[in-house]
């Protein structure tokens, strides 16, 4: 699929009359090298580009902050839960298809940095073989497909992979893990044979929920409005999963308007994820614990229970960790799914620093309060 859009910085100085400075220029040149730029026009029309700290452009435009390499491409641990290429399975009931390795757009901040948008050998190859592999384990009960963005594939795949999926009993729902709606949402209003399909196999039986990626409230605009209510008039229950992220939304108002206006347009608050530690991301877009805890709680005072449903959650190798409080300098959280299932539910406290921004910057408190609660 061709989406129209700009690679190089000269075509953004041409199109929006800007100046880049060469020495930034250059700096810039070699992050994209590493890591491409790709801006859809439609999304980079909604970046106001006279604004250095314009916070759509933080998420889509490269920085020079992408040059340093604290952190790690892998903080989901994603290459140990991998069993055949292209499908991982960490939680018993879900199994995770990588199908594509590109997007509508490249979001800076991305977790899988390490193969969006270039050569990478962690997609799908054999997708029959994944949905043996699926058949073979009743106990998964959903399917994420996932990437990069699935809804970038021919409609005719996506059909495919629907179609296949469907045929197994034991799954009760299917992802579709997609930033379509943000970036280029008339590929979905304006595609009606894609609909038809979501309609066909959006079944009372087996449901189809796409898990999309709104950051900001100037991202739901009228077109992306449109595409949701196309979804949701074919079937398809749609969420969202947003990042807190600094200079983005790293206030109470941004996120208690992003989630009103999800819900405005139907979309269900489904997580705000803490920035994970990935190496390029971490140092420009990771906001501490303390902070991200507090934006949380004061954007929640804001909000009726529909926009809250939300969880402030840690994606940590180990599982799905819910920051649940801090009291003091103990911060309370909470595997709200694990890798280790006897983890679940699990209630645990670590020692907060003002700095600390994922689980492994938390340090123990004692050995023996560092025991999960018991539930039962
Ligand atoms: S659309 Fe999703 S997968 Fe693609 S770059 Fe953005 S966050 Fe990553």
């Amino acid at each position: 699929m061709k989406i129209p859009g700009y690679s190089y910085l000269e075509e953004i100085e041409r199109a929006f009359n800007i100046k880049i400075q060469e020495e930034e220029k250059k700096k810039l040149k070699k992050v994209i090298e590493k890591h491409p730029m790709f801006i859809p026009e439609y999304y980079a029309k909604l970046i106001d580009w006279k604004n250095p700290d314009d916070p759509i452009k933080q998420i889509i435009f490269p920085s020079v902050d992408e040059l340093d390499l604290s952190g790690s491409y892998d903080t989901s641990g994603e290459k140990e839960n991998t069993v055949l290429t292209g499908l991982q399975h960490k939680y018993k009931e879900t199994a995770l298809l990588l199908v594509t390795n590109r997007c509508a757009g490249y979001c800076r901040h991305c977790f899988r940095k390490r193969l969006v948008g270039i050569p990478t050998d962690e997609t799908v190859k054999l997708f029959d073989r994944a949905v043996e592999y699926i058949k073979e384990h009743p106990e998964i009960t959903n399917v994420l497909i996932s990437g990069g963005d699935p809804l970038i594939l021919p409609t005719d795949v996506i059909e495919y992979f629907l179609s296949e999926l469907s045929k197994i009993n034991h799954l009760k729902f299917i992802r579709i893990g997609s930033r379509i709606p943000v970036f280029y949402p008339m590929r979905i209003t304006e595609d009606r044979k894609l609909l038809e399909i979501l309609s066909k196999y959006s079944t009372p039986e087996r449901r189809i929920y796409l898990v999309t990626h709104f950051n900001h409230p100037v991202e739901i605009t009228d077109e992306a409005r449109r595409s949701i209510d196309s979804l949701i008039r074919h079937g398809v229950i749609v969420s969202n999963q947003a990042v807190l992220l600094k200079k983005v939304n790293d206030n109470p108002d941004t996120i208690a308007t992003l989630m009103k206006e999800l819900v405005s347009a139907g979309v269900v608050p489904y997580y705000l994820f803490q920035c994970r530690p990935v190496k390029r991301v971490k140092k420009h877009f990771q906001i501490p614990l303390k902070e991200g805890y507090r934006i949380v709680e004061k954007a929640k005072q804001k909000l009726d229970g529909h926009a809250k449903r939300f969880k402030y959650i840690m994606s940590h190798k180990t599982g799905k960790i819910e920051i649940v409080g801090i009291i003091g300098d103990e911060i309370y959280l909470k595997y709200h799914q694990a890798k280790q299932p006897s983890k679940v539910g699990k209630l645990f406290k670590k020692k907060l620093t003002p700095e600390a921004g994922w689980l492994d910057d938390l340090k123990p408190i004692n050995t023996k309060s560092e025991k999960f609660v018991e539930v039962n």
